[in-house]
């Protein structure tokens, strides 16, 4: 799963319906692509 950041607004949409790419807050379409295993669920080896 990945998140959405709104590049306009700031809005984080977590989850995203397959072909709507859309900031639900100011129906921005700019959004920056969120990781979201930066700092959690990293796999020890
Ligand atoms: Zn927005």
């Amino acid at each position: 799963m990945s998140s959405y950041k709104c590049a306009k607004c700031g809005e984080i949409i977590p989850s995203m319906p397959q072909g709507v790419i859309r900031c639900p807050s100011c129906a921005n379409k700019i959004l920056y692509k969120m990781r979201d295993n930066v700092t959690k669920d990293i796999k020890a080896r």
